[in-house]
């Protein structure tokens, strides 16, 4: 199947990207275990390295399998092209990349991932860039952190861990009045929970280790292009609309015009930085998108079932999942995410700290792991892990207060996961 927008979710989720191969007719993706192509003679080459015809060169760059992948989230996110690579945080790095030059910084919600805090807080640094963390509940501060060095402006849809849903069409108001990109980590809540395109994103960037591939089995990252940018507007994109000295002078933007991005990110994202995505991986991945709306279907009924019975339970003090009518971004479910809050959210255990070292301690169904979007239920206390590099302010701000466990919801029966937990907390509070 090449372009078919008219079909639904669950049939692109199988279909978008992949066609028998032309080789051998085999009905599955072939995982394309090389690391080179060879040229039909020395002008299809030079072509092919002046980036006047696409091809395959070199599996730093391209690779067949990794080219479906790219297509199938790229179909369901309604964008129109995409670069995979080795990592969630690979994804970030590339995304920002041709964005931002020494001195310029990135406006981002204090609400994220923890290992997005510290990426974004120190590492990024050593690239000459700054990253201001606002409160995104606080749009006059978002609009007030944008300045003249602003480049982009990012935020997941449903942070994690606390499960908060953030304003996306608010926010793409004010990056598109900055004139910079909205970058919307879509992670927790996969496109088909949440399409930020739609609400105005200009590039999603998914750790498709999460749900896209949904066993727990591989790492990879993806970004997505809206290819609705305009990296012409202003000089403030030197990279996408300036001459480029590696390719000769071409300028990505008027030569690729609303695949700018997507060709920046391959021919000099992964060409000079290299975190590519493997095929093995791509496979994997593959075979998690087909099954991805019948999953998050099964992740939102039972994280429903969990927090409600868990916010009656006088062993909690408070649940924090924008499913239950009790949280403040309930309202914002209809608008961002209709067919539910995703499989995450936080929970505080009466007892604080202790109690939930112990939680986490008895629990025999979920699992003790860094890592979330997997179909088995998994529980962390972020304060002593994920988030522990974070200052107790920066903890409480990110949603990981010291007394509050995250879980990311799996597919399992939802009686027996509550079963679980109700005899891990008998243990944590006795
Ligand atoms: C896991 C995660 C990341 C980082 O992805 P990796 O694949 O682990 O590098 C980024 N953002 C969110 C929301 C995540 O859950």
């Amino acid at each position: 199947m090449t372009d078919a927008p008219a079909h639904g979710f669950d049939t692109l989720q199988i279909h978008a990207g992949a066609r028998p191969d032309p080789a051998t007719g085999a009905r599955q993706t072939p995982i394309y275990q090389t690391t080179a192509y060879v040229f039909r003679d020395a002008d299809h080459a030079a072509a092919l390295f002046n980036l006047q015809e696409v091809g395959f060169i070199y599996s730093r760059l391209t690779n067949p399998t990794v080219a479906v992948l790219q297509e199938r989230i790229a179909t369901l996110e309604g964008g129109v092209g995409a670069v995979c690579c080795s990592s969630g945080h690979a994804a970030q790095i590339m995304a920002l990349f041709p964005l931002m030059m020494p001195g310029n910084n990135v406006v981002v919600s204090t609400r994220l991932y923890g290992g997005t805090v510290t990426q974004f807080t120190h590492t990024i640094k050593r690239f000459g860039w700054n990253a201001k963390f606002v409160d995104f509940d606080d749009l006059d501060a978002v609009k007030a952190a944008c300045d003249d060095q602003t480049r982009a402006v990012f935020c997941e849809a449903i942070a994690n861990p606390g499960g908060y849903i953030t304003d996306l069409d608010a926010i793409s108001a004010i990056a598109d009045e900055a004139g910079v990109p909205l970058i919307v980590d879509n992670t927790s809540a996969t496109p088909y929970l949440c399409r930020p395109i739609e609400h105005g994103a200009t590039l999603v960037v998914h750790s498709t280790t999460k749900y896209l591939t949904g066993n727990g089995t591989v790492t990879g990252g993806c970004i997505v292009d809206s290819g609705k940018f305009d990296w012409s507007a202003s000089d403030k994109f030197p990279s996408l609309s300036a001459p480029e000295p590696a390719y000769h002078g071409l300028k990505f933007h008027e030569t690729f015009g609303a695949l700018a991005f997507t060709f920046h990110g391959i021919a000099i994202g992964l060409r000079d930085l290299g975190m590519t995505m493997n095929p093995q991986a791509a496979h994997y991945t593959l075979m998690g998108t087909e099954t991805l709306s019948l999953r998050m279907d099964r992740h939102v009924e039972n994280a429903m079932k969990i927090a409600e019975w868990l916010e009656n339970d006088p062993r909690i003090d408070y649940v924090t999942y924008a499913g239950l009518k009790s949280s403040p971004y309930n309202k914002r479910v209809e608008k961002i995410c209709p067919r539910g809050a995703g499989g995450l959210f936080t929970f505080a255990v009466k007892g604080g700290y202790e109690a939930c070292v112990k939680l986490v301690n008895s629990l025999e169904i979920f699992s003790h792991v860094a890592n979330l979007g997997d179909t088995r239920s998994l529980i962390i206390h972020s304060a002593s892990t994920t988030h522990r590099q974070l200052t107790e302010e920066q903890q409480v701000a990110a949603g990981a207060a010291p007394e509050v466990v995250r879980v990311s919801i799996g597919t399992e029966n939802a009686e027996d996961l509550i079963a679980d937990l109700d005899q891990a907390l008998a243990k944590a509070t006795a």
